[in-house]
Formats: structure tokens, sequence, C-alpha cells
């Protein structure tokens, strides 16, 4: 492809992605796909000989697209936001052009300092303390772009290991540092995002999991006496990870509780994740959910969650950043350049040493919308959630189980786990709204998410009422069977009691004019109740209700427009629903 062709090309992909953008609600939010469709569309090996873009870009439409998941689509409520806006896309096409490679300043100046510049802009906006911005006058902190909130988390972890251990061999200088790693010891609430527990692995470091309180918050004397206990068994506690925002439920946990016990332990490094939560701050009136920043040592925020801008773009702050990057500078002859003392040099600050220039794109996204137009945006997706709240809340079948503060609501059916969880899968079989579960207090509840960055009222009141829908029928359905089952008790009672012959005819007698009694239902299979005949005959006197066979056909869904244009085939891929782990 030459710059021809690329020109030709490029235009024709801007009309294709706009296309696709403003015509998504045409198509079902989930694929209706199982694993392993596409290496059955897809040759085993490379083309020997080019192929034309036409022909590639038939096969996106016809192979790749049937298989995607859209994430963008109003009728995605699952997990949280993945960032997405035309400025954002612009800027990432732009550093794609570029494709400098900015591991150090002398790599490409223009790419470290525009990160640094951004993040201070970001850090500012969000209301981090002075400390973690860059520019201020003999400032050691400042900010980085990484590319995901888990390897924020590792990279501080990293960093609290390697300080700690130095610490410790200062005071054991005799001890292995194997032996003093077996020390360690960090902390985290039940609620933290799975990434702590994987950065504990991967720093083959010991992790206490804190049971939180009845608002899903770790509170600071739960802290403090397991740090305590801890130490008293000749551990060293030396990370703390907490979380503005949890992934189940955006619970908060209470940072101006655990802030002060973290001080208590000289070696603790705290660290602060707000992987969603934390872009909301550049909202005056949601600072205050920010208290106790001033005692963390390091802030992550995903700008790629909830911040309009596209993975990946996790923009992590450090109080200290010689103490991060102690823990991971490796300085080969090659790397180095003539202004290492005076310049940052981002390899240094996480794992990667190659880093695209992602900077730009939250650059052309906090220019293009300004704070303001964020502002909006992330308050429009708050009422969004307060909306749907209230839904939930004028229908006395269902209750909302989190404290709804930004976008998220975690709401169920009054029931049985089983209950929530049949609804739940229910709705994202058909394909017409995505969502996801979580484990909120020990149950089990469904994540609703103001996701897409459009979103009006009318998808939110779409949305409840697929959701009733589809619980109407559910709790419709299993109010039948229980009376079927009544039905079969009864039934079964007179089977196994009966040993007289005329009460064995009576009940197959009643068998027998069941189909006429489900056919008023309109719900029964007769085969269902003839079978059921047959089983008795079997049976005989051993039949119990236990034993009894009872179907209910789930055929009866109403259909709608989105239904109607998919086939009605089964998804299994995309759903988490039916897994014992929740949302993760
Ligand atoms: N932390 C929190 C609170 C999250 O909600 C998530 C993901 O949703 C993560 C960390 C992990 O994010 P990433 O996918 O960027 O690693």
């Amino acid at each position: 492809m030459d710059v021809e062709d690329f020109r030709e090309h490029g235009k024709e992909m801007v009309e294709y992605i706009c296309e696709y953008l403003s015509t998504l609600e045409e198509r079902r939010v989930t694929p209706s796909v199982e694993p392993g469709y596409l290496s059955k569309l897809l040759p085993q090996q490379a083309p020997q000989e080019p192929e034309d873009w036409a022909t590639i870009m038939a096969d996106v439409d016809s192979k790749i697209m049937p298989g995607v998941t859209h994430w963008q689509h109003r009728r995605f409520h699952a997990y949280f936001p993945s960032g997405n806006s035309f400025p954002s896309i612009l800027g990432d096409m732009l550093a794609d052009a570029i494709g400098c490679i900015g591991f150090s300043w002398a790599a490409s100046p223009a790419c470290t300092e525009l990160e640094t510049i951004v993040l201070d802009w970001l850090g500012k906006a969000i209301g981090l303390p002075e400390e973690f911005l860059a520019f201020p006058k003999g400032s050691k902190g400042g900010g980085v772009i990484q590319t995901s909130a888990s390897e924020c988390v590792l990279v501080c972890m990293l960093a609290a290991r390697a300080q700690a251990i130095k610490k410790l061999k200062q005071l054991h200088p005799s001890v292995e540092e194997g032996m003093l790693l077996s020390k360690l010891m960090a902390y985290c609430s039940k609620e933290a995002h799975s990434c702590v527990e994987k950065a504990a692995m991967i720093c083959f470091v010991k992790l206490r999991i804190l049971e939180p309180d009845e608002k899903c918050c770790l509170r600071g004397d739960t802290l403090r006496q397991a740090m305590e206990e801890d130490e008293a068994m000749g551990l060293t506690p030396f990370f703390v990870s907490t979380t503005l925002g949890t992934t189940s439920c955006c619970s908060f946990d209470n940072l101006p509780e655990v802030g002060p016990v973290c001080k208590r332990f000289p070696a603790v490094w705290l660290h602060v994740d707000g992987a969603y939560a934390g872009n909301a701050f550049i909202c005056p009136e949601l600072k205050p959910m920010l208290g106790g920043i001033e005692y963390a040592d390091s802030f992550n925020t995903n700008s790629n969650k909830w911040l309009l801008v596209n993975f990946d773009c996790s923009t992590m702050w450090v109080r200290d950043r010689f103490r991060l990057t102690s823990a991971l500078v490796v300085d080969p002859l090659y790397l180095q350049h003539g202004y290492s003392d005076a310049a940052i040099d981002y390899r240094h600050w996480g794992v990667p040493l190659s880093r695209r220039f992602r900077s730009l794109k939250l650059w052309f996204v906090l220019r293009s919308y300004g704070i303001s137009g964020l502002q909006s945006y992330i308050r429009h997706h708050i009422r969004l959630a307060k909306r749907f709240e209230a839904l939930v809340n004028q229908d006395r079948r269902f209750q909302v189980c989190n404290e709804v503060k930004l976008g998220l609501v975690c709401f169920r059916l009054k029931g049985s786990d089983e209950l929530n969880q049949k609804l739940l899968s229910n709705i994202n079989e058909s394909g017409r709204l995505h969502m996801v579960p979580a484990s909120v207090n020990e149950k089990y509840v469904i994540r609703f998410c103001a996701v897409a960055q459009n979103a009006t009222e009318d998808d939110v009141d779409h949305a409840w009422e697929v959701i009733t829908e589809f619980a109407s029928e559910l709790l419709e359905t299993q109010h039948l069977e229980k009376v079927a089952s009544v039905y079969y008790s009864g039934v079964a009672w007179l089977v196994t009691r009966g040993g007289r012959t005329c009460l064995r005819r009576l009940a197959l007698f009643i068998l027998r004019t069941c189909p006429v009694a489900s056919a008023i239902y309109g719900f029964l299979d007769p085969s269902v109740l003839v079978g059921a005949e047959g089983y008795f005959g079997q049976l005989g006197s051993h039949a119990t209700p236990s034993t009894l066979p009872l179907t209910i056909p789930q055929n009866r869904r109403k259909t709608n427009s989105w239904h109607e244009k998919e086939p009605q085939r089964r998804i299994r891929s995309q759903i988490l629903t039916d897994k014992k782990q929740p949302f993760l």
C-alpha cells in the first residue's frame, strides 16, 4: 500500500468507522457465536501472495464483525465503560503514524514531555496533592501512562518491595534477600480487584485479604489489627492497596482511616486504585471522595475507562518517582543518553521498554472536550445511573444492592441467587442487553453500568423494560412450576399411599385428565404428563415427588425488533453469568 492507496483506504476506513458507530444499534450487542467459530472461517496459513484491500475488508464484515462484542453499543451495560471518542481515535491514528518508541527522553523528546505535561494537567484536574505532580519546583513526584491498572498496581508493589527489602537489609545485613522477602506482607480488601492478588503472585509476597464492612469498604481498624498481628508474628507490612470505586459495586475504601494507619508503619507504601472512579474526581462536587489521598504514595485511574480515551491509557502518579524507579532501573550503554540527569526516562517507570505515544490521545481529548465537557459527560452518566436506581426502587420485586455514587447500579430480584443467575443468563442470551454479575455481601447481584458515551434516558428506560419483561416471565414460570409441583406432589401421594386399586385408578385418572388442565394453563407440555403416567406405572408405589419428571417449556419469550433481527441461537462465549466466579 503506497501513500496514495493509504489516502484512499484511510478515507474509506473513516467512513467505515462512522457507519459502524452510527448504526451500532442495529446489531446484537453480543455475538451469537461459539468458541472456534473463526478458525472455521479463516485459512490455517497466512496468504503467500498479497491480497487486495477490498477482499480483506469484505472479510472484516463477514467474518470478524459477527464475532465482535459491541462495547460501544447503547445496550452494553457490562463491566465499566471502555473509553472511546473521535478525538481519541484520531490521537491514536497519529501516534501510530509517528510510530516512535519513546522509552527515553532522547528516543522521542515530545513523546516524553507531552506525557509529563498532560499527566500534570490531569492530576491537577482530579485534585491530586501537589507532591504528585512533576512541575512544581523541587517536586519529586510525577505521572506516567501505563498499559493497564493491573500494571500500575504491579509496579507500585515492585517499588514497595524493593524499598522494604532495602530497609530490612540495613537492619539484617547478613540475612539473605530471599529470606527477607518471605517476611513481607501486603494488604487489600476482599473487594479489591484481582490484579492485586496477581501482583502479589508475581512479586512472590504474601497478601492478606481483609474483610470490608457491610458497605464493602475497608476500615482503618481492620487494617490496623491485621498489621499489628502480623508484626507481632515477625512479618513486615510493606504494601497496602486501597480502592476508590471497587469493581463489584463501586464502593470506596475509607482512605481517611486507612491512611493514618499506614503512617504508623514506616515501611508501608499506600497505593490508591481508582481505575474507574478516579476519573470522576475532575468534578468538584465529587472531590470529597478523594479525601485521604494526602496519605497515599501512588494513585492510578484509567482514562481509558471513564474519560473518553481509548485503550490503552492508564494514568498513574507517584509522590516520589525516585522510589519508583529505584526498583526498575537497568541501564545498558545502548539506552543511555546525555540528558539522563535532566530529563525523565519513562522506561524506568514500568515493565516494558518500548512505549507508544499514548499522551497524544489524552491531550486531544483534554483539549477537545475541555475539563467542563468531561465533567458534563461524567455527570450525565451519574444521572443515568440514578434514573436506573429509581426505576429499580419503584419495583417491589427488586432491590438495589449498592450505594449508587457514580455510574454503577447493582441490583437483584428479591429471591435466590439461582433466580438472579437465571434472569441474567436469559437476558444475556437474548442479545438484547449485556450485563455481568458480581458478588456483593455474599449475594449474587447484577451490575448495570452507564457505558455508552451518548446514552440517553430512553436507553435506561429501554434497558429497564427488557429487564422487567424477562423478570416477569421468569417469576411467572417459577410460579407455574410451583403450582405444577404441588399438583404432582398430590398425585404422587395418591400413588405411593394408594395401595388400593381404586385409589391408584383415581391417580391414573388424574394423570389422564392432566393434559386438559395443562391446556387450560397453556404452558405444560402434555407429553410430560403422559410420560409421567408411564413413569408412575413403572415406579408404582416407589414414586415420590422428588423423583417425578418436571419440565416447563420456556418457549413463550416475547420478541421485539432487536430480537427479530438475529437468528435465535444461543450465545455462549461471552457470558460470565453461569460461571461461579463473578466479574473479575
Ligand atoms: N482496578 C479496578 C478497581 C478495576 O475496576 C479494574 C478493572 O475493571 C482493574 C483494576 C483492572 O484494570 P485493567 O484492565 O486496566 O488492568
